[in-house]
């Protein structure tokens, strides 16, 4: 205002808060990094309860730090807001890598007073201070809805698995298991069995490269229906997903590193298993 200088201001009110919701993709780039905060299972990060808890020597959490965190550490001071959400287009485990263009996200922005920061500048401040962990791309302005878009919108994955073989696999295994492209049944996996329901589901599959590395080791690339567990149809997970990678080969075998390559949303080009009748039950999360 013309005249006014910062000296003669008077504080006036509190700017008004407002909500905002900022759609970007994440690229994950270091293993070990999960995508939320990882509350300790024993504690849960209660503040009081954590204290003297043997499991998180009272830290409250098993990591350090998250994507949510790298991102929401700059973003909610800068933005003066009281609190940032984090809502993912399904998640991959904490050891899998997040390549390719990355996964969806929106992070919602609570209680802003500060909500007209230049967002170019705030992510490339993220991506430098993540080190290396994480990249995203520009953040867009979006309403409110994008997020049931990205929580109910289903996508084939395309994964990049090394599998550890039990013993050698004739060039001719490899090459038929190479041309699977089918449908497998899978339950619930064991390692998840605690907490989610268990369902025989089917999921489609498809091969896309099996080639070895070495005697004992194979590189896989694979497009899979949206809730397949990846490590799972490789191992067979004692005959809970069938026909499993391990089956195919006649082998023992089991995923070793994982990396989703892809997530097949509108517009990313590369490919797409035929879209089937189900009635199946979505999964949550996948990988
Ligand atoms: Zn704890």
């Amino acid at each position: 205002m013309a005249g006014m200088s910062d000296e003669t201001a008077v504080p006036g009110p509190a700017p008004a808060r407002s909500n905002l919701w900022l759609e970007s993709r994440y690229r994950k780039l270091r293993r070990g990094l999960p995508q939320t905060i990882f509350y300790c299972p024993r504690c849960k990060g209660d503040r009081r309860r954590r204290r003297g808890c043997p499991q998180c020597d009272g830290f409250g959490k098993l990591t350090r730090e998250s994507v949510q965190e790298l991102i929401g550490r700059r973003l909610v001071p800068q933005m003066q807001a009281k609190e940032g959400r984090f809502h993912g287009a399904g998640r991959e485990d904490i050891d899998v890598l997040m390549l390719g263009q990355g996964r969806p996200f929106v992070f919602e922005v609570l209680g802003a007073r500060n909500p007209n920061v230049d967002l170019e500048a705030l992510r490339e401040d993220i991506v430098a201070r993540a080190e290396g962990a994480i990249e995203l791309a520009p953040f867009v302005r979006v309403d409110r809805p994008r997020v049931v878009y990205w929580k109910e919108t289903h996508f084939d994955k395309v994964y990049r698995a090394e599998v550890v073989v039990d013993a050698p696999v004739a060039a001719a295994r490899i090459a038929a298991a190479a041309a699977f492209d089918g449908v497998i049944t899978q339950r619930t996996p064991q390692r998840v069995a605690h907490r989610r329901a268990d369902l025989a589901r089917e999921r489609a599959v498809r091969v896309l490269g099996l080639q070895p590395l070495a005697d004992d080791r194979l590189e896989l690339k694979v497009l899979c229906q949206h809730g397949t567990y990846v490590k799972e149809w490789i191992s067979g997970d004692e005959q809970r997903s069938a026909p499993s990678l391990a089956d195919l080969l006649g082998v023992g075998a089991r995923c070793d590193v994982l990396d989703v390559l892809e997530i097949m949303t509108d517009g990313v080009e590369g490919p797409r298993l035929a879209p089937r009748e189900s009635s199946q039950p979505a999964a949550r999360g996948d990988a």
